[in-house]
């Protein structure tokens, strides 16, 4: 029977009706339990059924569920502000809240363009971002991303102020021989060259994901690559906008990815991990230099949501807080992202179809070749990836494969992003299950 309320890729009959949730698992109406070792994609940090995060809610509902930001400011979004401002890196003093990662990304491109114009530099309206980068779906955040299989049918609606450098990733594009240092030379220097090209007059802001998720499958950047990169931008009056909207919130092991980047951005997007999956809400961190250039100018950010600062959101926010930082749960995930990292290279680290093993923390991708010495990807009329998504779920495990695009410009790959609360006896689950997954999908 055909489901009302999602279009046709799924019948009602292909999905399990999820009713209940126990720490990572899942469980669906006949009572099986899958282990969630992707938070969905990558939003459930802090599992299924944590205390705080139901509390939150509770005390929420009871006080106050919604109140317009024109009118009213409210305590949870004051508090969560004023944490996010503190535990950012460089100046991000200045938090604007929305319902999610496309409304975030928006956010940053609409404030790049109006804090050059405040400053006078009315020119300034291209954006460059990165091929094989995901932004969001909505049609700016679109536009700026790279993902050309997302693109491709919304191509003449797409803005023609966005432009792309690009990726950086160690497996895929440096040269046999290429170290780091002049990868991450050459990557910097076809950004500088870009800008220069487009005119540096009319370029507002460069875009990047510090760890690469939706597309690529938790890619990391080369060591020493974002410092050369933010300062190309410095050098040229472009502004750096970080998009955590999914490796941000303790995904990698530090609360902003970027922390282990050493660079400190103009804009950080976050979303998914801030509301764990039990509100939706994301936000725009933005630097004291872009507030303090529209405070004295026009005052006004011109853009806006419904749900800005959404109170029951922000209430958990600052419960996902209270359990990250109050509760130290951040602490667990270098480590036991490591144990997984550790795990999967045993497993998977001679496989003849695992070309790559990668990420940080508890956002790790395996990327799967047909032929680990040339790493030909996989022919995308296989589905492979589709196959180990099916698979995996029957075997009781929630893992985000993707790929096959129609350009093959990416290979299959599997994303994991269990919650921060996985133990050992997870770990186990995760590995056994996905091979079982990835050996029954594999062509014969
Ligand atoms: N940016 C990145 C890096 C993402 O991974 C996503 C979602 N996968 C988005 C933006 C868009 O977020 P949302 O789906 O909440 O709009």
């Amino acid at each position: 029977m055909k489901s009302r309320y999602v279009f046709p890729r799924h019948t009602k009959a292909d999905l399990p009706i999820a009713v209940g949730g126990d720490g990572p698992f899942l469980i669906d109406a006949d009572g099986k339990r899958y282990l969630d070792a992707c938070g969905g994609a990558a939003v459930s940090c802090l599992g299924h059924s944590d205390e705080k995060l139901k509390a939150a809610v509770h005390e929420q509902v009871d006080k106050l569920a919604y109140a317009h930001t024109s009118f009213f400011t409210t305590d949870p979004s004051e508090e969560l502000a004023e944490r996010l401002a503190e535990l950012s890196p460089g100046d991000l003093n200045r938090v604007y809240f929305v319902s999610g990662g496309s409304e975030a990304m928006e956010s940053a491109l609409k404030l790049a363009r109006q804090f050059h114009m405040e400053n006078g530099q009315l020119e300034r309206a291209k954006i460059i971002a990165r091929w094989q980068s995901y932004h969001g779906n909505t049609l700016g955040a679109l536009s700026a991303g790279g993902n050309r299989w997302r693109r491709a049918q919304f191509e003449p609606m797409l803005s023609p102020a966005m432009h792309h450098v690009s990726q950086c990733n160690a497996y895929r594009s440096q040269a046999a021989g290429e170290s780091d240092e002049a990868y991450t030379d050459r990557l910097a220097q076809e950004l500088d060259d870009t800008i220069q090209n487009l005119g540096s007059e009319t370029v507002a802001a460069f875009v990047a994901e510090p760890v690469v998720g939706a597309t690529m499958g938790a890619v990391p950047p080369v060591a020493g690559y974002f410092r050369k990169m933010h300062a190309v931008c410095k050098k040229h009056g472009v502004l750096l906008i970080l998009d955590e909207v999914m490796c941000g919130m303790g995904r990698t092991g530090t609360l902003f990815a970027c922390e282990q980047e050493g660079v400190a951005p103009d804009m950080i997007a976050i979303a998914k991990g801030l509301g764990a999956g039990v509100q939706p809400i994301g936000a725009l961190l933005v630097s004291d230099r872009i507030y303090d250039t529209i405070e004295t100018g026009s005052g006004f950010f011109q853009h806006g949501h419904t749900y800005l600062g959404h109170p029951m959101a922000c209430a958990v926010g600052n419960a996902v807080l209270d359990r990250l930082v109050g509760d130290d749960v951040l602490a667990r995930v270098a480590p036991i992202g490591e144990q997984l990292r550790q795990a999967l290279t045993a497993r998977f680290g001679n496989h003849p179809n695992v070309g790559d093993i990668r990420g940080r923390g508890l956002f790790l991708g395996l990327e799967l070749v047909a032929d680990r010495g040339t790493k030909e990807p996989f022919d995308p009329k296989l589905g492979l990836a589709g196959k180990i998504k099916k698979r995996a779920m029957a075997e009781g495990l929630m893992c985000y494969p993707m790929g096959g695009t129609i350009d093959g410009e990416r290979g299959d790959h599997v994303l994991l992003a269990p919650p921060f609360i996985i133990e050992d006896e997870h770990i186990a689950m995760i590995v056994d299950r996905l091979e079982t997954a990835i050996t029954a999908s594999l062509p014969q």
